[in-house]
């Protein structure tokens, strides 16, 4: 992306400290696994369901969408922690060849849970491995090449999928079918955010009084992963310039830094609409149009940035395109908002 976002709701780099943190707080069971509640009750029965017949069927693969940093992953790991059973996690873009998706199906166990990320960037020849995979089981090879070339059926272990999917729009229909479980992971409500904060911090150890965290909730975008983020912010901003307690007035000075007004925008955000409305005023506006606007990837603009502002109601999308709302221009307009 061209512009690095704080908001960004995107995993850290692995073996970053930021990124040890971030798993030292991904929760494992559905206990501490904070709202989805309908989704929870439906993985909960599925999960139960298997447990009971306890024949050797496995749970049915699973297709998890939404925006990013909503919990999918975690998702993923908390059905396998409750199953009992391992889970191997990679992603769509990782697996580049159908022999790299064979491997990863011939070492895994019964009852093993595969999670795999975006996967609608599956590559085709390797979604089509996949499919008879995830239907029966099995794995069609072709050894060698040519005329001698042969083609081989492998038992494979029974496995379940979890996908992750920012949008099931771009998911080939046949790959959607084999999903027996599909959910949507929705918008975390303000409470629930906050009770994730303060989560957190007993995780890491840190005082936040309530209001503090009413404040940082509100500007989390209703999403975990942001607020998390947020939090480590604030609590360096807090060890900086005060005594490592976060407080209301820390937690408001520490965001004015971060420029994250009240919506929880950050400057990239307030950019986009400004260059719509200066250009466009209210009328629509095409996806490449804008990314050309912001110099930012079309799909950048339509997984990061575009779902929290339709959410809000700062944008709608028509079939012409997209366009600022008034809700959306009055609020580029209100100077408290450029912090
Ligand atoms: P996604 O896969 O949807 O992008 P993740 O599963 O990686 O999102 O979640 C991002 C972070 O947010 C996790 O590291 C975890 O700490 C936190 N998180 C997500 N969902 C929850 C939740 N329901 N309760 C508490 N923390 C959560």
């Amino acid at each position: 992306m061209a512009i690095e976002r704080l908001v960004e709701p995107t995993l850290a780099e692995d073996n970053s400290e930021e990124a040890k943190i971030e798993i030292s707080l991904r929760p494992t069971s559905f206990k501490e696994y904070i709202g989805q509640e309908h989704l929870k009750n439906n993985l909960k029965l599925a999960i139960d369901a298997v447990k009971k017949r306890n024949d050797g069927s496995t749970l049915d693969h699973i297709l998890l969408y939404g925006p990013p940093g909503l919990g999918k992953t975690t998702l993923a790991g908390v059905v396998a922690h409750e199953l009992g059973a391992s889970i191997r996690v990679t992603s769509g873009p990782a697996i580049e060849r159908a022999g790299d998706l064979a491997s990863i199906l011939t070492n895994l166990k019964d009852g093993d849970v595969l999670f795999i990320d975006e996967i609608h960037r599956l590559k085709r020849a390797v979604e089509e491995v996949l499919y008879s995979a995830m239907e029966d089981y099995k794995l069609d090879i072709v050894i060698g090449k040519g005329p001698a070339a042969r083609s081989m059926r492998l038992d494979l272990p029974k496995f379940t999928v979890i996908g992750a999917t920012t949008r099931t729009g771009s998911l080939a229909g046949p790959l959607r079918d084999r999903f027996g479980i599909i959910h949507r992971l929705e918008y975390y409500k303000e409470p629930e955010i906050e009770q994730i904060i303060n989560r957190t911090a007993k995780i890491l150890k840190t005082r936040i009084e309530p209001r503090a965290t009413a404040l940082l909730a509100g500007r989390s975008r209703l999403t975990p992963r942001i607020a998390n983020r947020l939090f480590k912010r604030v609590r360096d901003y807090a060890d900086v310039n005060g005594d490592g307690i976060i407080d209301q007035e820390i937690a408001r000075q520490s965001l004015e830094l971060m420029e994250i007004d009240y919506l929880g925008l950050d400057p990239a955000d307030r950019n986009m609409l400004r260059l719509m409305y200066d250009n466009y005023g209210d009328k629509p506006v095409g996806l490449t149009t804008i990314a050309a606007l912001t110099g930012d990837e079309a799909t950048t603009i339509e997984d990061y940035y575009e779902p929290y502002l339709l959410q809000l109601g700062l944008l709608v999308r028509t079939p012409r395109g997209r366009v600022v709302t008034e809700k959306g221009r009055k609020h580029l307009q209100n100077p408290k908002n450029n912090v």
